[in-house]
């Protein structure tokens, strides 16, 4: 999402026990706007966005093409460093849950090797030839 610099003055009325009504101006109160964490998709809210592209700007920030792997969605944009560490926060999750999903599978499939072997030996299927 593109940096917002929009600023805008609030006007709030507050009615003060006596009665009496006063307005309370907040001058230049930046705009309120949700920010959209950067891995979900406006398109799909697939929670899976990654940059496949990224330069770092003249200013601090950095420009990142965006995209989802679930739609196709294409997003190239200035992103504060707030945005950018959210995003890796969110995409060093991510690896971890695949190294995690990495790691059961592997143990689910030594388990079920060591079954068959446990099996072919039970059966007298493992000769000596076999080695
Ligand atoms: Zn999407």
């Amino acid at each position: 999402m593109p940096k917002h610099s929009t600023h805008s003055n609030a006007v709030r009325r507050i009615v003060l026990p006596s009665g009496r009504t006063i307005e309370v101006v907040r001058f230049n109160q930046p705009q309120q706007t949700a920010v959209r964490p950067l891995h979900v998709c406006p398109d799909c809210d697939c929670d899976m966005v990654q940059p496949h592209d990224w330069t770092e700007s003249e200013d601090g920030g950095w420009e990142l093409s965006l995209e989802c792997p679930n739609c196709g969605w294409l997003e190239t944009g200035e992103y504060d460093e707030h945005q950018i560490a959210s995003l890796e926060d969110e995409l060093d999750a991510g690896v971890e849950l695949m190294l995690a999903d990495l790691r059961r599978l592997a143990h689910a499939n030594m388990a079920s090797d060591v079954d068959s072997f446990i099996a072919a030996l039970q059966c007298d299927l493992v000769l000596p030839e076999d080695f």
